[in-house]
């Protein structure tokens, strides 16, 4: 096969992918998209967050997603014995969507991908990176494999890396560093919810909180499918023997509130484990390329942060690679890694003091209080940009400080 010339190859089509690839080509950009797997494909991220929807709508991808009827989520529940803290979207401190879906993520990643081949956008699937090379002019030249085993090449004035888990150029260019959260791993599956209720209890997204490390998402589709999954230290996802399915149908006796609706009920594929997923980067670009979504950096999925972190890097990166190519100057520290770290180092500080406990703390403690519900809720939103959010703006302190007062009137009290 002949060699291909664009002014930018994307790697992935994940959300991340489709939103760069909309973007660059509703600005009369070259744009070729090159994805390893045969779409649907499976991916977990299932539950997304508000923010999520201004990319969608500003690239032209919104309408082709509620045409799907995915199940709407217009907050969380978070569970801890029989304390139940509700989040909703429509209180909180920021303005913005109220709302936004819980999705299998096959059906969804195909419907992007499938608009933006509509939109003209040129994606070959099967087609894997298997190398990349860039010259200190930004240039490349990237290696292709087909699925029938024939090799090409792409060059290319910018590579967006959107190949999530793949990690292409932080694999081929050394970029990988140990992340900063602590480490945890996951098992999960899909199951057909047949003991279902009816009403919101049965389509209400739940994080159950067995203890400081360890939780169990359950996350109802509208196609009446569930996808459940444990969150823990290696030692508890390890703690059953079996097949995975075996296990993660063991773990359930662990929820009170939850075993007797799934326990025993078969799953729609073997359920898969993923050891230790956090991961980071050295640096979120280089002359001639930038990192998105997880091929940059993946904290924790207690937040449902991924898909919203890589759909707002995917804009980024993509506005500033169209004004570079008109020949402006860009400033990528500040413009881009500046930018995102920003947002990740405020959903960091969340994670982290998730684990610590005292973001449980503030989440169970009763009496509620309001205004902090409101400006935490406008955080797991997705609207960590906005530093007149005081849990925004002093991430660092805010929960830490909070969760201390909490302790000390309980100790007071005791
Ligand atoms: P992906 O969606 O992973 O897409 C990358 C694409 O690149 C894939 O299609 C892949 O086939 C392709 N690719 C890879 N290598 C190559 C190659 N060499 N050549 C060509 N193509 C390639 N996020 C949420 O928002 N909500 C959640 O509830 C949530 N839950 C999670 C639970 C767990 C246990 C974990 C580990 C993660 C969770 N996430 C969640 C994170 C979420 O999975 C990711 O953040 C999200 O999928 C990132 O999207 P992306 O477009 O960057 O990558």
């Amino acid at each position: 096969m002949s060699d291909i010339n664009v002014d930018v190859l994307i790697i992935g089509a994940g959300p991340s992918g489709c939103v760069a690839a909309a973007y660059l080509h509703s600005q009369g950009i070259r744009v070729k998209v090159l994805e390893k797997s045969k779409f649907p494909r499976f991916v977990i991220g299932e539950s997304l967050l508000p923010r999520c929807m201004d990319h969608f709508e500003e690239v032209g991808l919104l309408d082709c997603l509620k045409a799907q009827g995915f199940e709407v989520k217009s907050g969380a529940r978070f569970l801890r014995d029989d304390i139940v803290c509700n989040f909703d979207f429509s209180k909180k401190h920021t303005d913005g969507w109220n709302w936004t879906w819980q999705v299998p993520r096959a059906d969804f990643d195909n419907t992007l991908v499938q608009e933006i081949i509509k939109k003209g956008v040129d994606v070959a699937f099967e087609h894997e990176v298997t190398d990349v090379v860039i010259a200190d002019d930004g240039t490349s030249k990237t290696s292709v494999k087909t699925k029938d085993g024939d090799t090409y090449f792409v060059n290319a004035n910018f590579i967006i890396d959107s190949s999530g888990y793949g990690r292409v150029l932080p694999r081929l260019l050394g970029l990988d560093k140990p992340s900063q959260i602590p480490e945890h791993s996951s098992i999960f599956g899909h199951v057909k919810d047949v003991r279902r209720p009816e009403g919101e209890e049965g389509t209400i997204i739940t994080f159950d909180v067995l203890d400081k490390d360890t939780w169990l998402w359950v996350i109802p589709f509208s196609n009446g499918n569930t996808s459940i999954g444990f969150v823990g230290k290696h030692e508890f996802i390890e703690s059953e023997s079996g097949t995975t399915a075996q296990r993660l149908n063991a773990l359930l006796k662990h929820s009170k509130y939850y075993r007797d609706r799934f326990q025993d009920l078969d799953y729609l594929f073997e359920p898969i484990t993923i050891k230790n997923y956090s991961k980071a980067v050295t640096k979120f670009y280089g002359k001639g390329f930038a990192l998105t979504g997880n091929s940059a950096e993946f904290l924790d999925p207690v937040f449902s942060s991924g898909v919203t972190f890589a759909t707002e890097s995917a804009l980024r990166a993509s506005k500033l690679i169209a004004k570079e190519l008109k020949g402006e100057t860009v400033d990528w520290k500040e413009a881009y890694e500046g930018y995102i770290k920003k947002g990740v180092d405020v959903f960091a500080t969340y994670v982290k003091e998730w684990y610590t406990g005292n973001l449980q703390t503030l989440f169970f403690h009763r009496p509620e209080n309001p205004d902090v519900k409101r400006q935490i809720c406008a955080v797991l939103a997705g609207y960590v940009w906005d530093e007149t959010n005081p849990f925004v703006k002093k991430h660092n302190r805010a929960v830490k400080t909070m969760a201390h007062l909490i302790n000390m009137e309980k100790e007071k009290s005791e």
